[in-house]
């Protein structure tokens, strides 16, 4: 891959490249339809608190290309970055997450009461973004509280002052606000202090580094500082048992993983509230 050239800056053409040119073009199309002919959808992924309480969920981007399959977002996101489709597919994002926040409500289906959407760093940047979002929630009639922003640091890195007015306009507003895969990025405590965030998210590779009988070296780290910030922390890729105990003795708040449940369809995940429901019925019965 290009992005792959070497960290001298040389550059070489192989024969791959081009292919992936052409991948891109075809993705790139392919998206544009996509979004015309309903092709997207969303899956979702519930987020619980440590003592087992649903907190709310996720919803990931889904595409089902009719020749290719599922091409994953870590694949088709940074191509609608590229081409500039991230503001219309990000609208869609939140549109549609909204649309189901108020479907739900209304049904009275349990699921946490709030969802958290991915939002690129360049719809943070755009300069219409607040206004839009807020139109957005006006028209569905829900709560900005009870959607959640899940941003990365890089949202930060080109115009730090422009990205910290956006996040305490939307702050202010009401939306929740949280740093999605905490600890990868390139931003200082410095920063991170200025934020209004809601909640930390401890990135995927901390927690698989929570192996059996290996020292913490990071987790434990993020949750100290989510605490001194006053943010809620959750870890992102919760496997095994043993992964949730190491975080609930260092305090974690909220645990999402394949531990607890894989990002499901709709008719999948309001499946799972319900038997869960079931179960704490019983429980309590
Ligand atoms: P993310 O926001 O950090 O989402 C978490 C990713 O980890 C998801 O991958 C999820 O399926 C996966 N995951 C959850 N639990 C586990 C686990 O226990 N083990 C492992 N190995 N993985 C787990 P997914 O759905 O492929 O999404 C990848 C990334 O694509 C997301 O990372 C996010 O950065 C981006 N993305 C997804 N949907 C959207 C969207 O609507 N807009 C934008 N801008 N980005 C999105
Ligand atoms: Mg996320
Ligand atoms: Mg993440
Ligand atoms: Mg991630």
């Amino acid at each position: 891959r290009a992005k792959a050239a070497g960290r001298n800056g040389a550059r070489l053409f192989l024969p791959h490249m081009q292919q992936d040119a052409d991948n891109r073009l075809e993705l790139e199309r392919g998206l544009r339809t996509a979004l015309e002919r309903n092709q997207l959808s969303l899956h979702f992924q519930p987020q619980v608190s440590m003592n087992g309480k649903l907190q709310g969920a996720e919803a990931l981007l889904r595409w089902r290309h009719p020749e290719l399959g599922d091409v994953p977002p870590d694949v088709f996101i940074p191509v609608a970055e590229e081409t500039g489709l991230i503001h219309a597919l990000g609208t869609w994002v939140i549109t549609r997450a909204c649309a189901h926040i108020q479907a739900w409500r209304s049904q009275g289906v349990n699921f946490g009461g709030r969802l958290a959407v991915n939002v690129s760093p360049w719809q943070i940047a755009h300069p219409q973004f607040v206004e839009h979002i807020q139109a957005i929630v006006v028209t569905a009639g829900i709560d900005p509280e009870w959607l959640t922003l899940e941003l990365t640091e890089s949202a930060l890195l080109n115009d730090f002052e422009a990205a910290l007015a956006t996040l305490h306009a939307l702050s202010s507003i009401g939306f929740r606000l949280a740093m999605d895969d905490f600890g990868t990025g390139y931003s200082s405590l410095a920063y991170l202090q200025q934020l209004p965030l809601d909640e930390l998210k401890i990135d995927r590779s901390f927690v698989s580094a929570l192996q059996p009988s290996v020292p913490d070296p990071l987790a434990g780290f993020i949750v100290d500082i989510g605490r001194r910030l006053g943010m809620a922390t959750i870890a992102e890729g919760v496997e095994t048992e043993q992964q949730r105990a190491r975080l609930g003795a260092m305090g974690c708040d909220t645990l999402q993983g394949y531990l607890i449940c894989r990002p499901l369809p709709e008719a999948e995940f309001l499946h799972w509230l319900a038997s869960r429901q079931t179960v704490a019925e019983k429980n309590i019965a």
